[in-house]
């Protein structure tokens, strides 16, 4: 192992912990991300004693800043980058219908029992005489070795005491591609039901860090196995399984979301792409149809899906501006551009640049994640259609510029020549000229939408104001 703790700052703590008569130990991630030469910026130093009086004589000697949340009783501030937590070492008891523990003071011991794993457990002392020793009560370096989630105590105890570490257990496998014990996993099945104690926040922030890591399917796989999917979102577990009539099935859709989220986490870091990716399909259950004829459809799941967005963002607490807009007309658009492969007409490709403006190239990321399918021949075949409506795509920006479209004749330019206020027939003109240019009727060009202002204009009835000067 190399030596842990070389940096300035944690001699200086060692030394002001002296001073200060306690005994004060490195612990959890930063610990466990050290022996698995992981990159990390948050330590967290636990104190037998007080947190705060360590942090602020620290904080005196280096010249920076503390802040103290009085309530947790913790303090913490920024050195060079990094950010330094105090904690005083605590012990704690739970009642069984709240979160809230009673808290007493306690010993490093205590502290790494009320621990949510034996990865998270793990101690670098601090002390002079053993400076930077690994304090390692619960078999925490065997289990990081071995790739292992496992609580430190009787998984009972530890998930009864505060249902989020069920959600942290999936959260840490999939970040650290580990396996949770079986014991462990056993009891998050068993205790599923007691999430409901749990606000949306804690678990919705473990979601985003399962949706950031490298194979994101790995936690829903196992949210979903575990029970827990279903209660945190339903409207994704229910995609699970494939009907049979006449000898008919249909596409796993579960298995399909989760083939297509990894293969948008492996192109893109974008958070909010890969949660259309997760919902693109969420659209489907509410649209499923069989036909004597055709088969199963799911006919305008698009649309459904697209409407469920707003509703479930709110539920999970997710922002519902510019970032959930984004989601819903990813959701809305994924069929487009597949769409055009029967007909690959300028005017439909128009129609998906103007549709999609900036989100385009995103769009046509998630389109191709989407092409799935357990015959090669089948996703050569689909990828060859794809590739040519991208060709089109780029040919016809390239030529139309729809992109970022800008109507060549403004709204006020057409109240202005024909002297109306706002009003009815402003839109008409307007939205002529506009489906005009997407059929490419007319060029995108003011000299061309001009003439066709005038004659919409003439068809309408409506006259240019006679100038009473002349
Ligand atoms: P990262 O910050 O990389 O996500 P981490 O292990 O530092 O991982 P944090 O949520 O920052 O995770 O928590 C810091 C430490 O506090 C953990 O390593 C663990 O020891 C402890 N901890 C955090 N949340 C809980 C919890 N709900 N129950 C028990 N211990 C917890
Ligand atoms: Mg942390």
């Amino acid at each position: 192992m190399r030596a842990p703790l070389r940096s300035r700052i944690f001699k200086i703590i060692s030394e002001e912990a002296e001073l200060n008569n306690v005994r004060a130990f490195v612990i959890g991630g930063y610990v466990r991300d050290f022996l698995l030469k992981r990159p990390s910026t948050d330590v967290d130093i636990v104190v037998e004693g007080s947190g705060l009086e360590l942090a602020e004589n620290v904080a005196k000697k280096l010249s920076v800043g503390v802040t103290q949340f009085k309530k947790f009783g913790t303090a913490m501030f920024r050195y060079r980058g990094m950010d330094i937590e105090f904690v005083g070492a605590r012990k704690e008891s739970y009642t069984s219908d709240s979160r809230k523990p009673a808290v007493e003071n306690g010993t490093l011991e205590d502290d790494q029992k009320r621990r949510d794993f034996t990865i998270n457990a793990l101690a670098f002392s601090l002390q002079k005489e053993d400076y930077g020793s690994l304090i390692d009560p619960f078999g925490g370096l065997d289990d990081l070795r071995d790739k292992i989630i496992k609580t430190p105590l009787d998984p009972r105890k530890t998930f009864t005491d505060d249902p989020l570490r069920m959600i942290r257990a999936i959260r840490f496998a999939t970040q650290l591609q580990f396996t949770i014990h079986r014991d462990s996993f056993a009891s998050i099945k068993q205790h599923a039901d007691r999430l409901h104690i749990v606000s949306q926040e804690r678990i919705t922030a473990e979601l985003q860090k399962i949706m950031a890591s490298e194979k994101p399917s790995l936690g829903f796989y196992l949210l979903e196995e575990s029970g827990l999917l279903q209660k945190i979102l339903p409207e994704l577990s229910a995609l699970k399984g494939a009907e049979t009539m006449e000898g008919k099935g249909h596409k796993e859709n579960f298995s399909h979301t989760m083939e297509v989220l990894d293969n948008v986490a492996k192109e893109s870091n974008n958070l909010w792409l890969r949660w259309a990716a997760l919902l693109h399909d969420i659209g489907k259950p509410a649209t499923k149809h069989f036909d004597k004829k055709t088969g199963w459809t799911f006919h305008g799941h698009d649309f459904v899906g697209s409407k469920m967005v707003p509703s479930v963002f709110r539920k999970l607490k997710l922002p519902l501006g510019e970032e959930m807009r984004y989601v819903r007309k990813l959701v809305k658009l994924h069929l487009r551009p597949i769409a055009l492969v029967d007909e690959v007409s300028d005017s439909g490709v128009r129609r998906l640049l103007f549709d999609a403006g900036d989100t385009i190239d995103d769009l046509m990321l998630l389109c191709r994640a989407d092409i799935t399918s357990k015959n090669p021949a089948t996703v050569r075949r689909h990828i060859g259609n794809f590739g040519r409506v991208s060709q089109r795509l780029i040919e016809v920006e390239e030529k139309d510029a729809i992109r970022n479209f800008q109507p060549p004749v403004s709204g006020e330019k057409i109240m202005e020549t024909y002297g109306l206020p706002p009003c009815r027939e402003v839109g008409l003109i307007k939205d002529y000229i506009k489906e005009a240019i997407l059929d490419g009727k007319i060029g995108n060009n003011a000299e061309e939408a001009l003439a066709l202002m005038e004659e919409r204009a003439r068809e309408l009835g409506i006259s240019k104001p006679v100038d009473k000067d002349k």
